[in-house]
């Protein structure tokens, strides 16, 4: 319980961003701020090794971040899932819904393969669409799923029950 205070004291609520209407949780204090930090990169490496995670993935540009400390902390790999065009190799390509249109994200189709067992780590669950749409690359690809791991969860956008077909199981966990 205290950890989970000190990380939500370290989110500063920006109220009209990116467009009128939408309260945005911004991280940046808390990266800002060793000790938060620290304590989130040990409770997010310590809920991928309980999952038995092998691979942590990491969703651009925030689960970057995050992910990359935790896969080092963990003894993992650390493999960035993309938006579309940004890494060089064969890929793996998903496309998802947003409320107006579509996205797509990527990841190296080398990264992946059977047998690895992979945490996804991000921010912030919002809609679920980014990480529903990374769990199917992370199924294409042959892999298992070990979990999704975010900060925080915006619970009022339904986002856990849009995942729930994708985890198929595995644990969706929000500090
Ligand atoms: P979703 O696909 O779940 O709707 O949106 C999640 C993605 O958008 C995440 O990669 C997350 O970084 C970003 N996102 C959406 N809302 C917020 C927010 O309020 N704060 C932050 N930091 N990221 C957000």
């Amino acid at each position: 319980a205290g950890v989970s205070e000190l990380l939500l004291s370290r989110i500063r609520d920006v109220p009209d961003y990116p467009k009128p209407g939408v309260m945005f949780k911004d991280i940046t204090p808390l990266l800002a701020d060793p000790a938060a930090f620290a304590a989130l990169t040990d409770t997010l490496a310590a809920l991928s090794t309980r999952h038995g995670a092998t691979k942590i993935v990491g969703l651009e540009a925030r689960g970057f971040i995050l992910g990359a400390p935790v896969a080092l902390r963990a003894g993992l790999g650390f493999i960035p899932v993309r938006k579309a065009g940004k890494l060089p190799g064969a890929t793996l390509r998903q496309s998802y819904d947003l409320e107006y249109g579509s996205a797509e994200i990527e990841v190296h189709a080398e990264d992946l393969a059977a047998g690895d067992r992979v945490m996804v780590i991000d921010d912030v669950l919002a809609t679920g669409g980014t990480a529903g749409a990374s769990l199917d690359l992370i199924r294409r690809s042959g892999a298992e799923v070990a979990g999704v791991a975010v900060l925080m969860e915006l619970g009022f956008l339904g986002g856990r029950r849009k995942l729930e077909q994708a985890l198929d199981g595995a644990p969706l966990e929000a500090l």
